[in-house]
């Protein structure tokens, strides 16, 4: 079967779900993360961003709206766990004196059990315990395609004998600090993020060496998330390139665990995002740095001609290098893609009709979509509007809770 031929069958199963990525293994290869952009950053001459901290405009811009001394100071410090505690990320116990994957810092000795439902179950529970909002199961591919070739330090990522399975966890962040981006307190709810999937990972990784088993824990290093979380049934693909869970929408953060403990694996879900993302076009549309694309279909191909990016997916790429451009001008990250998408609105009975229809029913989703932004016209509700932040500095939730 020729290329073309091949990806015409993986297009048509793509629209009908039966497949969750589509992947041209004739083109694409395994990313090494020494390409993604955070990292170009600090090796790339040739790229505009070289060099150049997302921070380095910190002190110029306090005082301006959404931009306070107390917000940086905040948005700072919700990194603290995820930027010290880097054991969290490690390969190796950090318990243990030796350094192992596997050794445990019990005297249990080796969980032995063939029920591999149980021990799914098990692992599922405990990841919402140490702070999951969800969690799937994947197999991994025999030639890891979603697995890095090579870290930041450019040394080649091998998996030790036996690791077969991705437990992947989902993080939750706060709709309401969402929904100032991209003012600061959309950044504390991302830092905060990050910071509680290092007290996720690290759970997680000692949770199963001390059943007696490999782990190897990782925030966005070791490999692509996205991939891994949609295949492990926690969503889908949006056109900003991140996933789309059906109960938290965008926002959520993602980190996972490797692993060898024998485990019943997840099936990837379709409710209908990749025919949704066709009409609606939100996230392009807010995208302050015109990053995301507005074609109606996904391609195979970058527009792009970037290392960032690695064509042979069928997606909607992103470019990420005018993206970060827009951080370092704002001085922080930015969520407008998270905030303005419909399905990161938080649950709710009309919410709950109008998922079903779009998973059911795409040929209405124009009129869901119409729906959303005519809800969007009375000031006072501020439906899917952007927030100031003095609004989150006086709100008492966060999480929803
Ligand atoms: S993070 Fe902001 S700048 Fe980047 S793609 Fe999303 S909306 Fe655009
Ligand atoms: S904003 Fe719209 S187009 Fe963008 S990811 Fe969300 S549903 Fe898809």
């Amino acid at each position: 079967m020729s290329t073309l031929d091949t990806r015409k069958k993986m297009e048509i199963e793509f629209k009908k779900g039966k497949i969750s990525l589509a992947v041209d293994k004739s083109v694409y290869k395994r990313f090494s993360e020494r390409d993604m952009i955070f990292a170009r950053v600090m090796w790339d001459e040739t790229y505009s961003g070289y060099r150049r901290a997302i921070n380095e405009k910190e002190g110029t811009k306090v005082g301006m709206k959404g931009y306070s001394h107390h917000g940086y100071a905040a948005m700072n410090a919700a990194w603290m766990v995820h930027d010290t505690f880097h054991q969290a990320f490690s390969w190796e116990n950090p318990k243990s004196s030796v350094g192992s994957l596997t050794q445990s810092t019990t005297k249990l000795g080796k969980y032995e059990s063939a029920d591999l439902k149980k021990n799914s179950e098990i692992a599922k529970r405990i990841g919402t315990v140490f702070g999951a909002c969800d969690v799937g199961i994947t197999e991994l591919d025999p030639d890891h395609p979603y697995v890095y070739t090579h870290n930041r330090q450019n040394e080649p990522v091998n998996f030790p004998e036996g690791i077969k399975y991705a437990i992947v966890m989902l993080i939750q962040m706060d709709y309401q600090a969402l929904k100032t981006s991209p003012a600061l307190p959309s950044s504390i709810t991302t830092g905060n993020g990050y910071s509680r999937m290092a007290f996720a990972v690290a759970s997680m990784a000692d949770f199963l060496r001390n059943l007696g088993y490999q782990a190897i824990p990782a925030g966005n290093d070791t490999g692509l998330s996205v991939p891994l979380a949609v295949q492990a049934g926690l969503g889908q693909f949006g056109r900003n390139g991140l996933l789309i869970n059906p109960k938290y929408g965008q926002a959520v953060r993602i980190c996972k665990v490797y692993t060898d403990l024998p485990l019943e694996v997840d099936k990837p879900i379709n409710f209908g995002v990749t025919q949704f993302c066709k009409v609606c076009k939100k996230c392009a549309k807010y995208c302050p740095s015109q990053s995301i694309l507005y074609d109606k279909n996904p391609t195979w191909e970058s527009p792009w001609k970037s290392c960032s990016n690695n064509d042979g997916a069928l997606k909607w790429y992103v470019n990420v290098e005018s993206c970060y451009e827009f951080w370092v001008k704002n001085s922080t990250d930015c969520s407008n893609c998270i905030r303005v998408c419909p399905f990161t609105k938080p649950p709710g009975l009309a919410h709950d009709i109008a998922r079903f229809f779009i998973k059911y029913l795409p040929m209405l989703d124009p009129l869901w979509l119409r729906l959303d932004n005519f809800m969007a016209y009375f000031p006072w509700w501020r439906y899917g509007k952007k927030e100031e932040a003095e609004k989150f500095w006086k709100g008492k939730k966060y999480l929803g809770k």
